[in-house]
């Protein structure tokens, strides 16, 4: 298949986007109102803006954008990292093959352990990580693994949806991942920049840009219809990035009917080998903000998943204007959760700026008046890919998404909160609740609430 992200086309769309007018931008931002996304040309305008009324504009209406579809939910999950052995080279990486460490693969058992420890930090979402190696780490160990992590239950705790974060690879494995009951499939392109993706992926496996671009393809055909896409911010021109972005999940659109579930905006960080000076294009919190906030307007209807490499003060910010999915209590080493409880951190991907605990994250969300959601609903009754993009679009998904976010902060703090989170979380849900206009939905929620109390667990729409 031929390569679709068009560079001279985006080049170009960059060039004449620097044209744009005080006029045109607050038209961009009146007709970006309508969540119907705006076009290229509007994005490569939007995102080249450096006039602080005019940003704060823009945040203003992706804010609005985003509180309207998604209104104050937060979806809260944490990743699990099972093997660091990779055979790749990306140069931002503390995983690539020349890094000399003691690398792990986790048993079934050891996976069980993990599972374990972050069903007691109350996850029921989690974001499967897996380095690159058809030896150490074939797409067996990852079914065996999720069939384990399914399995593995602790008290209260099971997890209901697992994500899976495994290199590009053929339609025949991704239609294993399919029927091994997963959430989202996820890859980040990386870099959409093809010179700065081959430089990124020195002769190794993940160099082909070509067939990386071409996996979320390969996993549609393999019956995947949640794909999740992302970039690493600080390899290429990160306004290139978003464009990039934003045409992938066209051709997605185009091709499968349905584009992104997620876009992750992770942004280049330090790691174990890796100096920062060597990377041009790291980019600064304000342009960061900048590009979270014009992905929203792009693709409204895509969720944001911003991870703890990023410090609590600009989750907080992002999540006035974009984010919508953020990850808590994370470790980014492989058996991670057992060594931190016992002794600290080991070999971490990347290092995290956000230490705080899933409670202290949850709390903070609750203070700021989110109502942070273990929700996992959608896939489990079926309403994946293009059924669930018209849920979301007509605004219908969100009579499922309200109830369910306050149905699963109930479970969360009375398997896991203390007292002063139980009186938070009550006094959120009953006002929410009260604003709700579907009697029915009402009254599901207040027997749902009452059988929680009594002992029952996972109850959603
Ligand atoms: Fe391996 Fe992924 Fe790290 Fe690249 S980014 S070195 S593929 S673990
Ligand atoms: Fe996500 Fe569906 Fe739950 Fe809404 S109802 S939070 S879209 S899983």
């Amino acid at each position: 298949m031929e390569n679709f992200i068009n560079h001279e086309y985006i080049y170009k769309l960059l060039e004449d986007g620097k044209k744009a007018t005080k006029e045109d931008i607050i038209q961009i931002l009146e007709k970006a109102k309508n969540k119907q996304g705006v076009s290229h040309e509007d994005v490569a305008a939007l995102i080249q803006v450096e006039d602080k009324e005019l940003l704060k504009r823009i945040f203003e209406v992706a804010g609005e954008i985003k509180e309207s579809i998604y209104g104050n939910r937060v979806v809260v999950f944490a990743p699990l990292y099972i093997s660091d052995y990779c055979v790749n080279n990306c140069v931002y990486c503390g995983y690539h093959k020349c890094h000399d460490f003691k690398r792990r693969r986790l048993t079934q058992e050891e996976i069980a352990e993990e599972v374990k420890l972050l069903e007691k930090m109350g996850h029921k979402r989690l974001a499967l990580e897996v380095g690159e190696d058809p030896v150490h780490a074939p797409i067996e160990y990852v079914i065996d693994s999720l069939k384990t992590i399914y399995n593995t239950q602790n008290e209260n705790g099971t997890i209901r949806r697992v994500n899976v974060n495994i290199a590009a690879t053929t339609v025949e494995n991704y239609k294993k991942l399919k029927e091994a009951n997963i959430g989202t499939y996820i890859l980040f392109q990386e870099s959409y920049h093809k010179p700065t993706y081959e430089k990124m992926h020195p002769n190794c496996l993940k160099g082909d840009y070509n067939y990386h671009l071409t996996a979320l393809h390969r996993a549609m055909e393999g019956g995947i219809d949640d794909v999740g896409a992302g970039v690493l911010f600080g390899l290429a021109d990160p306004k290139f990035e978003v464009l990039g972005l934003m045409i992938h999940n066209e051709e997605m659109e185009k091709k499968f009917g349905v584009g992104f579930h997620t876009i992750s905006v992770p942004r280049l960080r330090p790691s174990g080998g890796i100096n920062l000076e060597k990377f041009p294009n790291i980019v600064d919190d304000e342009m960061f903000k900048k590009l979270v906030a014009v992905i929203r307007i792009a693709v409204p209807f895509t969720g944001i998943i911003m991870s703890t490499r990023e410090t609590p003060e600009m989750r907080r910010d992002a999540l006035k204007f974009g984010v919508t999915q953020v990850s808590s209590g994370s470790s980014t080493g492989v058996g991670g959760y057992k060594e931190r409880e016992e002794k600290g951190s080991g070999e971490a991907q990347f290092k995290t700026s956000d230490e705080r605990t899933p409670l202290e994250v949850l709390n903070s969300l609750l203070d700021d008046g989110y109502i942070p959601s273990y929700c996992t609903a959608c896939y489990r009754m079926g309403r994946t890919g293009e059924k669930f993009m018209k849920l979301a679009k007509s605004g219908e998904i969100q009579n499922m998404c309200e109830p369910n976010a306050m149905l699963t902060l109930m479970e969360y703090v009375l398997d896991y909160g203390d007292a002063e989170t139980c009186k938070k979380a009550e006094k959120v849900i009953k006002e929410r609740t009260e604003k709700l206009k579907s009697e029915k939905v009402k009254e599901f929620i207040m027997e749902s609430l009452e059988k929680l109390k009594e002992g029952g667990r996972d109850y959603y729409i």
